[in-house]
């Protein structure tokens, strides 16, 4: 996604496409990496000086209020944000931390014991050692 769609995005959404707004979910279009506030903070920080952590958090708010940027908790401690919001599951390596994106089939979880339930959140969540870190410890 270009610039462009990312300001239609937000037109879309019937969010303001200020220029803070539109780095900070072009940070996300560019991370896939499941940034939390701070990083993002740090790493728009050199680019837009007058930014400040609350501008940050309430961006992200109204992206999530907005369904454009999905919210996960994968550990309790901290809130990430994820541009992907198609369903997908999520695998953090306990090694480097990286969060990676798996495909899963949500659709396909039909349990009978499940069935007078009402469904919020679905979230399949795997941890373990990515190929990367495994090639480290050979
Ligand atoms: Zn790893
Ligand atoms: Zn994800």
């Amino acid at each position: 996604m270009d610039t462009n769609n990312l300001k239609n995005m937000l037109i879309d959404a019937n969010i303001k496409p200020t220029f803070q707004r539109l780095k900070i979910l072009e940070y996300l279009n560019l991370n896939h990496t499941h940034p939390t506030v701070d990083e993002i903070y740090i790493n728009l920080c050199p680019i837009i000086p007058t930014l400040s952590k609350t501008t940050v958090y309430n961006t992200l708010k109204s992206f999530v209020k907005a369904k454009i940027v999905d919210e996960i908790k994968i550990e309790n401690t901290e809130i990430r944000y994820d541009i992907v919001t198609d369903p997908h599951g999520h695998f953090k390596c306990k090694k480097c931390g990286t969060i990676y994106n798996f495909n899963f089939p949500y659709n396909l979880i039909d349990s009978e014991e499940l069935k007078d339930f009402e469904i919020d959140s679905k979230n399949v969540y795997l941890s373990g050692t990515c190929p990367k870190c495994q090639e480290i410890e050979i």
